[in-house]
């Protein structure tokens, strides 16, 4: 079934319930119209009965039959709906009858038969009268009065009223729908704005931004949400734009190496052995570094798309700092560096991804061991403190100026671009490292000095309970 818009939808319902609301509305003013116009006459009536039996109670004693007939005809004549009355005694004897009533031969019940006041609605001839009788005694002995009032008129003006909300309901109804289509149109109108102004914003023009008008509704809110989506979206397209134009440049440099190479061989013929066996060396120095700069960009990648989970198992850091520093200090004798490893015994427990996390340390070692000149010194220091281990690889080398350190952790970043190719970074160790601390909700930081040296620091937590171990 086609999906109506939400402004119809709006609509629909504001129909449907305020159609339940008239209705009820409706239903509940005509009956209590009804009941008021019955309470007044039956009022009325009470009234009238009450004369009688004033009349009555005052006169009976002191006028004879006729006198009272003659009294109440006077009465009949005068009294509003006078000409509706009868009074009879306990034998149903007629103590007065009105002529209409006695023309139409209105039966009426013994005083004996009534014991409470009785109501009651009868038709005669075309005309509809509500008779109210009622058992009074007037010196010890009963009678009937009965009083009775036209209620034509009445049943005209209800039937009118009935007509009007039936006239008026419907008319209320189209208006109110009509008025509530308008509204919940005009509610929804800025969200048409908003969607086809987002649908303008393609990945050409990311950097343009929805109107966000300042009423402070949940309209605004929305715009503004877009707004901060569209700029977070933004500014991980431009970083996978600079990721993508770093790591082809990253890579041709190689590629054109080993090309070159290649060509070189290949071109003058009958070389020696040892000029092509240095070709080969070259082209495989290359490859490796290549194949490392590959590598290092699946796992970025994986780690992107979050499919890189590690494998956290309770793991002694000791251990796995002893092992990066036995492979450092190799490194750092490679590069006539001095090597100090302060690590305790332990073990010192943390949940981590062993390999990942010893990749950490080498990343740090092979740093430092790579911008320390030699005779300098390379040190791995480990303390636990505030509930997280902390692992320090400290150098001697040439340091990071203050206005670097904000991106050493960036992607394809390095201070000195064409020192740092030379030694073979690409400028992805430190946000690989980052990444894998992060993945240890751990976190990593460095102090310091151009000239004098840099420290790394990488904090794991530990692992506090006993259970986990
Ligand atoms: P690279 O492969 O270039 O070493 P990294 O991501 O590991 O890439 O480091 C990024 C940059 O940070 C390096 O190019 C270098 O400029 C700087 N850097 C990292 N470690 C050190 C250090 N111990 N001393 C001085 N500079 C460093």
């Amino acid at each position: 079934m086609k999906s109506r818009s939400i402004g119809f939808r709006l609509a629909a319902w504001y129909f449907a319930v305020f159609t339940c609301g008239l209705a009820i509305f409706s239903v509940a003013a005509w009956f209590a119209m009804r009941a008021s116009v019955y309470h007044a006459i039956d009022d009325e009536l009470r009234d009238r009965v009450r004369g009688v039996t004033q009349f009555m109670e005052n006169q009976i004693s002191s006028l004879s039959l006729l006198e009272i007939r003659d009294e109440f005809r006077e009465h009949s004549v005068l009294g509003p709906g006078g000409d509706l009355f009868q009074v009879c005694d306990q034998q149903g004897q007629w103590l007065y009858r009105s002529v209409s009533l006695e023309n139409a031969n209105v039966a009426i019940t013994l005083p004996a038969s009534l014991s409470t006041p009785r109501f009651q609605d009868l038709q005669i001839q075309k005309h509809w009268l509500r008779f109210y009788s009622q058992r009074i005694v007037v010196n010890g002995k009963a009678y009937t009065v009965q009083v009775a009032s036209l209620m034509n008129e009445a049943y005209e003006a209800l039937e009118r009223f009935r007509l009007i909300l039936l006239l008026a309901t419907p008319l209320l109804l189209i208006l109110a729908s009509a008025g509530g289509y308008w509204l919940s149109t005009r509610a929804l109108s800025p969200v048409d704005d908003i969607s086809q102004a987002a649908q303008r914003i393609s990945i050409e023009n990311l950097e343009d931004r929805l109107n966000v008008s300042k009423t402070g509704d949940q309209l605004q809110r929305l715009s503004e949400t877009l707004n901060a989506m569209l700029a977070r979206l933004g500014s991980s397209v431009r970083r996978m734009k600079q990721f993508t134009a770093d790591a082809s440049h990253e890579l041709r440099a190689p590629v054109s190496l080993i090309r070159t190479s290649a060509e070189v061989a290949v071109q003058k013929r009958d070389r020696p052995a040892g000029e092509y066996l240095q070709a080969l060396d070259e082209i495989l120095e290359e490859a490796e570094r290549t194949s490392q700069v590959v590598d290092s960009l699946m796992l970025l990648a994986r780690a992107d798309s979050g499919k890189e989970v590690s494998e956290a198992s309770v793991a002694d850091i000791c251990g796995i700092i002893r092992g990066a520093a036995d492979q450092g200090e190799k490194l750092a004798r490679n590069h006539n560096l001095n090597f100090l490893a302060q690590i305790p015994e332990g073990p010192i427990w943390i949940q981590a991804d062993t390999d990942a996390l010893r990749r950490v340390l080498l990343i740090l070692i092979d740093n430092a061991a790579k911008y320390t000149p030699s005779g300098g010194s390379v040190g791995v220091r480990f303390e636990a403190r505030d509930g997280f281990a902390i692992a320090s690889v400290s150098d001697t080398g040439i340091g990071i100026a203050k206005e670097d350190v904000a991106h050493i952790f960036d992607r394809f970043w390095r201070a000195d671009k064409a020192r740092s190719r030379e030694q073979g970074g690409a400028g992805l160790g430190l946000s690989i490292a980052k990444w894998i601390v992060e993945m240890h909700r751990g976190s990593i930081d460095v102090e310091s000095e151009p000239g004098k040296g840099s420290t790394f620091h990488v904090r794991v937590p530990l692992t506090s309970n006993e259970k986990d171990r």
